[in-house]
C-alpha cells in the first residue's frame, strides 16, 4: 500500500491511497473474463470450506449481493482482509456491528463470512520522540500482536507485511527505518534480520498463527532506502534466513512473500522475478496489489502471473485489492478514489460492484490453478471515526493514529505525510459501513467458495 509524494508519484507510479485527489487516469480496458470461466453449483463438493464457524443459510440483507461461485478454487484459498487500522479505529471509538445490528468483533464478522487469513502491517518505529503515532494505524510490532491474539481467537492465519520504514511505503517511497539511517548494506542487512528476529518471534512467541510473512512493501522501486537490486536482495535474503529459521524454531509452516505492483508495466514482472531468482532470493509467494481501477486488465494480470508460474514454479497471490461502494466520503478527508477523481471505475461503484470486482479477480486467479493461493482484500474496516466536525475526527486521528497520518509524520516524512496527513481516504472502499454495519458485499467471501448461494 502507499502514499506517495506528490512530487515523485507521476514520475513513478499510478496510485496513491492516502491524500486527496490527484488527477490522473489510467486508461483500462474492458475486464476479459466470463468466457473462460466455468461455475460450480452453489455448496457443491468441488468446494469443500470452512465449517468452524455458523453458516447463515441465507443472506441476512434486505438488498443482498449476486454472485455465482467460483470454480476450482481449491480448500486452501486465502480469502484475506487486511485490518491493521482495527485498533487504532476502536480506540477513536469506531463501534462495529454484525448484521443482526449487535455490536461484534469485526474480526469475527469477517471470519464468520469466510474470510480465512488477516494481514496486518508492521512498521519499525512509527513514533516521534516523543512517542506521538505517525497514524495509519501507528502499525508496530506490539499493533500486529494485539490483532493477531483476536485473530488467532477465530481460527484465521496471520499474514504479517514487514515494511521495514517507520511508515508507509510504496513504489515512490522506500525510506529507511531511522534506527538504520547512515549505516551500510552490510550492516542494514544484519539490522532487517535482527529486527524480524525479534519482531516475529515476539508475535510467534505470543501464541498467534502466523502462516504468511512479507518482506518489504510494493518494492518496485527498492526498499529501506536501498534502490539497487543487489543491495535490496541482501535484505531479502537476510529476512528470509530470519523468517525460515523461526519457522523451524517453532515449528511453523510459513510461507514468505515477496509484494511487488503496477502489473499493467509491461515486462516489469518478468524482470523481478529474473532478478530474484538471479539473486537467490529465497521466497515462496510472488504477490502483487491489483486494483482494477489503476492496474491495468485482468487479462493482463493472468498473463503476468501465469509466467511466474511457469518459470519459476511459485505461488502467485493478490495481496492487495478493493473497490468503492459509494462515491461518498464519510469523514471529510478525501478518498483516493471518488467521481472524477484519479482512476477509472470499470464497474458499478456500488456493494454489487465490490463482489463483482473481486470474483472476477479470484475468478482470474482461480483459473492459473493452485499456485494462486488467494486474495487479501484491503482495509475493509478503516471507516469513519465516530464525530461531527472534521476538528473533533481530526483530534481523534492525531490522538489514536486512526486517519492515514497525523502532523507528528512531518517528524520522518515531512514532505508528504507531514503536509498532508489527516483521516481515511478509504471509507467509500470498507466492507462496513460509515456506522460500522456491515455491508452486503461482506458475503461475496462466501458466494465466491460455494458455501451460501446468491440470493437475490
Ligand atoms: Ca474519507
Amino acid at each position: 500500500m502507499y502514499y506517495a509524494n506528490m512530487n515523485t508519484i507521476f514520475t513513478c507510479i499510478r496510485k496513491r491511497k492516502g491524500a486527496g485527489n490527484v488527477s490522473k487516469k489510467n486508461n483500462i480496458s474492458s475486464i476479459l473474463l466470463a468466457t473462460s470461466l466455468f461455475f460450480t453449483s452453489c455448496g457443491g463438493e468441488d468446494n469443500p470450506v470452512n465449517t468452524s464457524v455458523d453458516i447463515p443459510e441465507e443472506s441476512k440483507f434486505e438488498n443482498p449481493i449476486s454472485i455465482e461461485a467460483v470454480d476450482g478454487l481449491s480448500d486452501e484459498f486465502i480469502f484475506g482482509c487486511d485490518m491493521s487500522t482495527l485498533i487504532a479505529e476502536e480506540n477513536s471509538g469506531v463501534v462495529y456491528y454484525n448484521e443482526a445490528g449487535q455490536v461484534q468483533d469485526p474480526l469475527k464478522t469477517l471470519a464468520n463470512n469466510g474470510v480465512n487469513m488477516i494481514r496486518v502491517r508492521v512498521w519499525n518505529d512509527p513514533f516521534d520522540e516523543n512517542e506521538n503515532g505517525y497514524g495509519g494505524g501507528n502499525c508496530d510490532t506490539e499493533n500486529a500482536i494485539a490483532i493477531g491474539k483476536r485473530v488467532t481467537e477465530y481460527k484465521m492465519n496471520m499474514f504479517i507485511d514487514y515494511h521495514y520504514s517507520d511508515f508507509w511505503t510504496d513504489p515512490a517511497k522506500q525510506m529507511c527505518p531511522k534506527e538504520w539511517d547512515g549505516m551500510s548494506i552490510e550492516e542494514k542487512s544484519d539490522a532487517l534480520y535482527e529486527f524480524t528476529k525479534e519482531s516475529l518471534g515476539k508475535i510467534l512467541v505470543a501464541g498467534i498463527d502466523v502462516s504468511m510473512v512479507q518482506i518489504g512493501n510494493e518494492i518496485t522501486c527498492g526498499m529501506a532506502g536501498e534502490t539497487e537490486w543487489e543491495d535490496i536482495t541482501m535484505l531479502l535474503n537476510s529476512g528470509s534466513k530470519a523468517i525460515r529459521e523461526l519457522a523451524e524454531q517453532y515449528h511453523k509452516d510459513i510461507k514468505i512473500v515477496i509484494h511487488f505492483t503496477n502489473p499493467e508495466k509491461i515486462g516489469t514482472y518478468a524482470e523481478y522475478a529474473k532478478t530474484l531468482d538471479a539473486y537467490d532470493v529465497d521466497y515462496d509467494v510472488f504477490a502483487t496489489s491489483y486494483y482494477s481501477y489503476w492496474h491495468g486488465t485482468l487479462e493482463n494480470l493472468k498473463s503476468v502471473l501465469s509466467d511466474i508460474i511457469k518459470d519459476y514454479d511459485k505461488k502467485v497471490m493478490v495481496a492487495e485489492t478493493a473497490y468503492a461502494y459509494t462515491y461518498k466520503d464519510g469523514d471529510g478527508h478525501k478518498n483516493s478514489v471518488s467521481y472524477g477523481a484519479w482512476g477509472e471505475f470499470n464497474y458499478e461503484v456500488s456493494v454489487q460492484g465490490q463482489a463483482d470486482a473481486v470474483r472476477d479477480c479470484v475468478a482470474t486467479l482461480a483459473s492459473l490453478g493452485d499456485n494462486a493461493i488467494g486474495i487479501c482484500y484491503w482495509e475493509p474496516a478503516w471507516i469513519p471515526v465516530p464525530d461531527n466536525t472534521y476538528m473533533t475526527r481530526s483530534e481523534m486521528w492525531e490522538k489514536y493514529g486512526s486517519g492515514w497520518a497525523s502532523s507528528y509524520s512531518s517528524d520522518y516524512d515531512p514532505e508528504d505525510a507531514g503536509r498532508y496527513y489527516g483521516g481515511s481516504a478509504w471509507d467509500n472502499q470498507a466492507l462496513f459501513d460509515f456506522e460500522g454495519h456491515p455491508l452486503p458485499s461482506i458475503e461475496m467471501f462466501k458466494m465466491m467458495a460455494g458455501t451460501i448461494c446468491s440470493s437475490k
